[in-house]
């Protein structure tokens, strides 16, 4: 067999993200393990991908789901949890599905009908966050304050599926207090929605949080952060 051998500055890189999340943890009084590293992993090729997930970070983030079609089959010898963070094609679903612990990014009632009929032909139960579009930004996806209430019944009627939380990206441009506020209003409205929330629905999982405000969102209670370009310092 032979040896692993951690690029090194990917692996300080990761060890120095990883403390940069404990340290905010911290500062918010919440448990270090209550905050989960997902390694946005599209900036780079499968064997980068391979050492991300050797060196231990096992959670990790396409945007797109080619590149988990790409490198699941290259990687299946590690025990890695994909997460399909970007926008989800219904036609890409079936080949997608197969391959995703956790999708963060549903973001229309048609794609939460498309995922229920496939996870059930499948038979199995898949987890999924609901993407809110807290910013307003035209060109982010996602669910308006206004629809996210349907979206939720609509999800809690699907035997397939299991909401786990809420999903969201601070606005295009936005400084970090700004950032800051929309996700504390991301919070507030899973506060609000809970009080109704069908039994079956948890909003427990908050993912927000990128390389440049992960600090912002873990003061305001974001459970997974997905990061990518901090990770790759000095690599691309
Ligand atoms: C690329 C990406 C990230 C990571 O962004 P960085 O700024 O590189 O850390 C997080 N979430 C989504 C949806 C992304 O596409």
């Amino acid at each position: 067999m032979s040896s692993f051998q951690p690029n090194p500055q990917l692996a300080e890189n990761i060890a120095r993200v990883r403390a940069e999340i404990a340290e905010a943890t911290v500062r918010s009084r919440r448990s270090a393990d209550s905050v989960r590293l997902v390694a946005a992993t599209k900036y780079v090729d499968a064997a980068t991908t391979r050492q991300v997930a050797a060196i231990g970070a096992l959670d990790l983030g396409e945007s797109r789901p080619q590149e988990i079609w790409a490198k699941a089959p290259e990687l299946t010898d590690l025990k890695i949890r994909w997460h399909l963070i970007g926008h989800l094609q219904r036609n890409k679903v079936r080949r997608t599905l197969p391959l995703v612990a956790l999708v963060h990014s549903v973001d229309s009632l048609r794609l939460i009908e498309e995922l229920q009929s496939e996870a059930a032909r499948i038979e199995r139960v898949q987890p999924i966050l609901l993407e809110i579009n807290i910013s307003g930004d035209a060109t982010k996806t996602g669910f308006s304050a206004a629809e996210i209430e349907q979206a939720i019944a609509a999800t809690a009627a699907c035997q397939n599926l299991q909401v786990q939380g809420l999903m969201s990206m601070a606005g295009l441009d936005t400084d970090a207090a700004t950032a800051q506020k929309q996700f504390a209003a991301v919070r507030e409205l899973r506060d609000r929605l809970l009080v109704n929330s069908p039994d079956n629905v948890s909003l427990a999982e908050l993912s927000m949080g990128m390389s440049g405000d992960f600090r912002e969102a873990i003061a305001e209670g974001a459970t997974m952060v997905r990061i990518g370009s901090s990770l790759f310092e000095g690599l691309l």
